[in-house]
């Protein structure tokens, strides 16, 4: 795959960050650890989702990226009318 959603260019400290924020969930600023966040509108990338993050307490902004990993509950109502 070669989309804007590849991380090869990050530096170690940068991805130390990507995977203390990844492992608690996106639940808190990468900076302050602030929990109070803004989410904003959601732009599609190949086969993921980039989501713009702003911390309301100190003002540093990111983007979350989620990629297609699966699906679940497929339900098949073509022969439902
Ligand atoms: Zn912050």
């Amino acid at each position: 795959m070669s989309t804007a959603i590849q991380s090869a260019a990050m530096t170690e400290e940068q991805l130390s960050t990507s995977r203390c924020y990844v492992a608690a969930g996106g639940m808190s600023c990468p900076v302050c650890d602030s929990e109070h966040l803004s989410v904003g509108k959601a732009l599609l990338v190949g086969v993921g989702t980039i989501w713009p993050n702003e911390c309301n307490t100190c003002g540093s902004t990111w983007h979350e990226v989620h990629k297609l990993d699966q699906i679940v509950d497929v339900t098949d109502k073509r022969g439902i009318s």
